[in-house]
């Protein structure tokens, strides 16, 4: 699905509908995450359908360390030679060299996902380790990306603003999937940073919101996530 000229949101069933964001720039392709398949197809598909080749893709950038995100990154970088990004306390969980931090063993709402948080402990279904070429902090820009450090769900958790489109990509902070919601409480680690970067997403005056898992929200986007904001404070 094409979001804006040149922005394309791309979604699976696996990983809990898992999305991907490939953009489309004068100076080649930008992607944010991976989806969840190790060979990459529907990104390799998409690259193909507007016309590029993977030589044009040039910046993976990755929300953070878990399983969904990660799928097709090894094969991505492979084949095109992209430069992958993280932030620094992901780097080394995308590199193999260390798993996912536990996350809560207390079934949570929603229940569903609850099966993601047994497999994250027991690190059962684990990506194809790849290097990371940069870390990034808050502020940094990737391609036509700023890079918004969103702490919380995982402590170097990113998320991406558009400023020339106003898309706002909030990773896992928020959620379409099963529900429009404030992330999966089962998997923040920190309530309080998670608390903290919601009200920082909320101050872009976004047109539309892209997430890690459902749908984009391309309609009311700034006021869906004020109001999310507001009912979490009372
Ligand atoms: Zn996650
Ligand atoms: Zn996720």
């Amino acid at each position: 699905m094409q979001l804006v000229p040149g922005v394309y949101s791309l979604g699976v069933a696996k990983g809990f509908a898992s999305h991907a964001f490939l953009l489309d720039g004068s100076d080649g392709l930008t992607l944010i995450d991976t989806l969840f398949d190790a060979n990459a197809a529907v990104i390799v598909h998409q690259i193909g359908a507007i016309g590029r080749s993977l030589a044009d893709l040039k910046h993976i950038v990755l929300t953070h360390a878990h399983r969904s995100h990660l799928g097709g990154l090894a094969t991505l970088k492979r084949l095109s030679g992209a430069t992958v990004y993280s932030h620094a306390w992901e780097a080394d969980i995308i590199a193999g060299e260390r798993a996912a931090q536990q996350v809560s063993w207390r079934p949570q709402d929603p229940i569903v996902t609850y099966h993601f948080q047994i497999g994250n402990n027991l690190n059962i279904s684990k990506h194809t380790p790849c290097a990371v070429d940069r870390t990034v902090v808050d502020s940094d820009q990737v391609g036509p990306l700023t890079v918004v450090h969103t702490p919380g769900h995982t402590p170097g958790h990113l998320a991406f603003w558009l400023p020339e489109s106003r898309i706002l990509f909030c990773g896992d902070a928020v959620v379409t999937s099963p529900k429009f919601m404030a992330g999966w409480p089962g998997f923040v680690l920190n309530k309080r940073q998670h608390a903290a970067s919601l009200r920082k997403l909320a101050g872009y005056p976004a047109d539309i919101l892209a997430f890690g898992h459902g749908e984009p929200i391309t309609v009311d986007a700034a006021a869906r996530l004020h109001g999310l904001l507001a009912s979490m404070q009372t």
